[in-house]
């Protein structure tokens, strides 16, 4: 298993104690003998307006347009690529925070399985397709003693059994 995480120069994350952080949880998991591969992302800066690229350095300000610079890149942290040795996309799991600070607009070609107990997840993951819904963490299920989570999928039973056999490993 490979995988490829962004790292933006802004984006307040040392790559240094990601690696480390990384391989430590790793152990005793099934990303043990995966790798890690990490590409720093320096950060840039654009006029808005006219688009023209300011130069590192140079004041955060477009000399024409007279607007604040825009950063184009730097503060990102993306997961770039996961390469399951079961050789297929894994499933993303997110709150709504997260979704919104770090995922929104990205990922579409993942299956999606969002936590959403306040509310219908379509009113508030803004427009992002999900396969599941995480509805409540204190739910109550027969078998199991005390809360548990409990979650629908999008879709009946047709699909169901279609997403199952997709799936299959
Ligand atoms: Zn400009």
């Amino acid at each position: 298993m490979r995988l490829r995480v962004r790292i933006g120069e802004l984006s307040g994350v040392e790559p240094e104690l990601l690696s480390s952080a990384y391989s430590m949880w790793c152990e005793g998991t099934i990303c043990d003998a995966s790798k890690l591969e990490i590409v720093r992302v320096p950060a840039a800066w654009a006029c808005p307006e006219c688009q023209r690229p300011i130069p590192r350095g140079e004041r955060l300000r477009c000399a024409s347009c007279e607007v604040p610079a825009r950063l184009r890149q730097g503060d990102e942290i993306f997961l770039d690529r996961i390469e399951a040795y079961y050789g297929r996309k894994p499933m993303i799991y997110t709150t709504v925070d997260f979704h919104r600070d770090n995922l929104e607009g990205y990922f579409g070609e993942y299956t999606f399985w969002v936590r959403s107990v306040a509310d219908h997840p379509d009113n508030i993951y803004n427009g992002r397709e999900w396969d599941f819904w995480q509805y409540t963490g204190t739910g109550r299920v027969p078998g199991i003693e005390g809360d548990t989570d409990i979650n629908v999928f999008a879709g009946d039973r047709k699909d169901w059994k279609a997403w199952v056999s997709a799936s299959a490993l």
